[in-house]
């Protein structure tokens, strides 16, 4: 009777170390699927390659083949973007654009006020209708007319009457007109809500954000921006 208990006991050893084997099997499998997981970079995948950024459709400027690709996202109703455009911009634009070296694109992210989505259609339904170069026009303006008086912030400023007005300033009566009915239809919505996928996805959480062949960037001066354009040229050779 004592050696048959004995046995039992050495059944029940057995199955248990069993099942230490199976959990150590499982373990393993799951740590093998983790690390190949991270190593596809599927893990990473919300840090934004440049494949996950989508050009086509947006309004730019600069050289068609230049090898580094600028976003500025911006409001028309924010302050630091009119200042952005105002100081920094013309920068950008003469040492960068100007020489070929960047494409720079804008695109919308209007989360101040009315006004900011107001403008944000109205200025896709430009681009549209009349192309880049009419946009750029319309787009250098508005920023311009944005009021210094900061506490305008929330305030109705970009009615659609101004918005017209500040349109015939920069092109023909006839394509205000075309514009306006385009504005009124809604029918560049898409095109902003194609901006707004974009700002989810790479995390923008406030304009301007600038992202240099889909890096964001994150230094303070021109210079910075200048290396960090440099380093996206090299890489892309
Ligand atoms: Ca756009």
């Amino acid at each position: 009777m004592g050696k048959q208990k004995k046995k039992n006991t050495n059944v029940k050893e057995s199955k248990k170390s069993n099942s230490h084997i199976w959990l150590f099997v499982i373990i393993g499998i799951l740590t093998v699927g983790l690390v190949v997981y991270m190593l596809t970079g599927n893990f990473n995948k919300k840090n934004t390659e440049e494949t996950a950024i989508t050009y086509e459709n947006q309004p730019y400027l600069g050289d068609e083949n230049a090898p580094v690709n600028i976003i500025e996202f911006g409001d028309y109703k924010c302050p630091i973007c009119k200042n952005f455009n105002e100081s920094f911009f013309p920068l950008i634009d003469e040492e960068l654009i100007q020489t070929g070296k960047v494409k720079f694109f804008f695109l919308n992210y209007p989360f101040i006020h009315v006004d900011s989505e107001r403008s944000a259609l109205f200025g896709e339904t430009v681009y549209k209708e009349l192309g880049n170069d009419t946009f750029w026009k319309f787009h250098k303006l508005l920023y311009e007319k944005q009021p210094d008086d900061q506490s305008l912030e929330r305030k109705d400023i970009f009615t659609e009457k101004f918005l017209n007005d500040t349109l015939s300033e920069v092109t023909t009566d006839e394509n205000v007109k075309k514009v306006n009915g385009n504005f009124k239809k809604d029918a560049s919505e898409n095109a902003v809500e194609t901006d707004e996928a974009l700002v989810k996805d790479l995390g923008v959480t406030g304009t301007p954000t600038l992202f240099v062949n889909g890096k964001k960037f994150e230094g303070n001066s021109f210079g910075d921006l200048q290396k960090m354009v440099e380093e996206a040229a090299k890489e892309s050779k």
